[in-house]
């Protein structure tokens, strides 16, 4: 990463986005735009489209079409994975152009979004173009007279519905399976995040993806978002975001054509440390990264620490002592640890939850506090909070903001008894020198990762998703191709 390289990147001028429909980058038809404000510094950095029903209905169609001609469903395996490679090797090429276009939409620190987004979005490309021809179907180990073949094809089309935190990252881990199985996509980006998954789409266009076979609609939820969960011909929509919204997908499909729905949604996992930790300097110092990293935009955050009560205090003193040596400001500055909040609109949010706590009872210990580190942008210190009681909202809800709650407890059956205790189970972290202990937590806790004296990190050979209201399916990992792939058998009688 090359900070001068960075700075020549951030005042470029950047074009309204269009729509990507059938190959061809178009207005809305009602001429809709929305504005894109940077979290840096407030400014308008340019419109984009607000694609309507028709518009959707358009992308849809093409993608239909492109599927049924067998442009990319039926091309040879081979043949699709040297398009794969070709996108993969383009995006880090482009990596700073990625990055750049991507912080100045959503605020995510470069130190982080350099790897975690274009540079995430490659090795997920290149990842599921290995993965097209290295599994095949099934012969059935039936009777003898009979052949019982498995077939594994593509589905149709997919419609991939993804939010403003890492969106080349998530863009990549819905569109890169879907498309190494042979399906076509049409993608719905977060009105707050739309620049860089459109650069993305190009890419791959450029690479050589047939038109109609990867589909761009810009827009709001209500609207974009809304037409295509109840488009009729879409057959699988794949979708990151909040419960409320995953919720409302639920009944979009079942009002529709019962589309199969999988969601990854949101999370308040909790993140455990026990007084045999082996390294609480380093524990401290991971488990504010774990949660304060975007802005604490990251939906595995580990926003709920649990702390053995002997080392309570000492414990979040040095979380403090880490929280408060992070630097909040420009994400475009290399040196920064925090960057911006994504939006005014979740910056409010942020400051009204904290708020909230401390009415209810909770003190914040450090943070908390909105800067503007850059004039007119969205900041806030990272915040930890502690009496908090399992009851509090701070306990049970996401913020989705660098907001970290405390709380103690006695042992580990109390530890485990705490850290279920929530609708949801997306991640969770343990920290303990005890081999034993480790693995009774890992089986204890409910949650789709849970990271052991560490937390975060995990690449993409290994699945991503939750469990009760985080969610339901998996991302990342060869088993994200369950989602974009039917099982389709063969009787033949011999
Ligand atoms: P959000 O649910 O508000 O929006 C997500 C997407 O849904 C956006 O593209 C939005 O335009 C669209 N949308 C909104 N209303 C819609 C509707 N009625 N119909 C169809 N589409 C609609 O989420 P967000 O604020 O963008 O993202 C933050 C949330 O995402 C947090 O809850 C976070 O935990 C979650 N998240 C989960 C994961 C995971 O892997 N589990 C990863 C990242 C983020």
């Amino acid at each position: 990463m090359d900070p001068s390289r960075i700075n020549a990147l951030r005042e470029l001028p950047v074009d309204d986005g269009r729509l990507l429909i059938g190959g061809q980058w178009l207005a809305a038809r009602n001429g809709e735009q929305l504005d894109v404000v940077s979290p840096i510094d407030g400014r308008r950095l340019c419109g984009i489209a607000a694609a309507g029903v028709t518009d959707v209905d358009a992308a849809v169609r093409a993608a239909r079409q492109s599927f049924e001609a067998g442009s990319w469903s039926r091309l040879p395996p081979a043949e699709r994975k040297k398009v794969m490679f070709r996108i993969a090797d383009r995006i880090e090429a482009q990596q700073a152009e990625l990055a750049v276009l991507g912080v100045r939409d959503n605020g995510t620190e470069i130190a982080m979004a350099w790897k975690a987004e274009p540079g995430s979005a490659a090795a997920t490309f290149r990842f599921y173009a290995e993965c097209i021809d290295k599994r095949p179907g099934e012969i059935a180990p039936t009777a003898e007279n009979v052949l019982g073949l498995v077939h594994r094809e593509p589905i149709g089309v997919v419609a991939a519905i993804v939010p403003w935190n890492f969106p080349q990252m998530i863009g990549a881990w819905k569109i890169a399976p879907a498309l190494a199985a042979g399906n076509s996509v049409v993608l719905k980006p977060s009105e707050d995040a739309s620049l860089a998954l459109l650069a993305l789409a190009k890419v791959c266009h450029e690479a050589g993806l047939p038109d109609g076979v990867l589909n761009v609609v810009t827009g709001t939820g209500s609207v974009t978002g809304d037409a295509l969960a109840r488009h009729p011909d879409v057959d699988v929509l794949v979708f990151t975001g909040s419960g409320a919204v995953g919720r409302q997908l639920l009944k979009a499909s079942a009002e529709s054509n019962l589309k199969r729905v999988y969601l990854e949604l949101g999370g308040k996992s909790p993140n455990i440390v026990f007084a045999d930790a082996p390294d609480l300097v380093q524990a401290a110092r991971v488990s504010a990264q774990g949660i304060f990293r975007n802005s604490g935009q990251v939906c595995v955050a580990g926003s709920r620490l649990l702390v053995q009560r002997d080392i309570h205090e000492d414990f979040v003193q040095r979380l403090c002592d880490a929280a408060s040596r992070l630097r909040v400001g420009d994400p475009l500055d290399v040196q920064t640890d925090v960057g911006a909040v994504s939006s005014r609109r979740q910056l409010d949010r942020n400051r009204a939850a904290l708020a909230r706590a401390v009415e209810q009872g909770a003190r914040v210990r450090t943070g908390g506090e909105c800067i503007e580190p850059v004039p007119g942008g969205c900041y806030m210190r990272p915040a930890v909070v502690d009496q908090v009681n399992p009851a509090m909202e701070l306990a049970r809800e996401e913020v989705f903001g660098p907001v970290l709650a405390v709380l103690p407890f006695d042992d580990e059956a109390d530890a485990i008894r705490l850290a279920n205790d929530s609708p949801y189970g997306l991640a969770a972290g343990v920290w303990t020198a005890s081999l034993s202990r480790a693995h009774r937590m890992v089986r204890a806790v409910r949650a789709g990762v849970v990271h052991v004296n560490t937390y975060g990190g995990p690449d993409i050979t290994v699945p991503l998703g939750g469990v009760r209201q985080s969610g339901n399916g998996h991302d990342k990992s060869i088993h994200a191709l369950d989602k974009y792939q039917d099982l389709k058998t063969a009787w033949i009688q011999l």
